[in-house]
């Protein structure tokens, strides 16, 4: 009798696992390590957009939009 053991390539550091705790990759090194790029990349796009001005406008508009609601 065979055991058929399935196997997964991580995608981070593209080694062979078994072990689906934290698919489709390895290990939680590696899960962190996508997450990192994948945060790192949509941050640098998010403060880029994002000048000091436009975020001085924002607190305003959470500022009146608070006491709007308060009334
Ligand atoms: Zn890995």
């Amino acid at each position: 009798m065979s055991e058929v053991i399935k196997t997964h390539k991580c995608p981070i550091c593209h080694k062979l696992f078994v072990d689906e705790k934290y698919a489709p990759f390895c290990s939680k090194r590696c899960a962190d390590v996508d997450l990192g790029r994948w945060f790192n990349g949509s941050y640098a796009v998010a403060s880029e957009d994002l000048d000091e001005l436009e975020v001085e406008e924002l607190g305003e508009a959470l500022e009146k939009n608070a006491q709007q609601t308060k009334q």
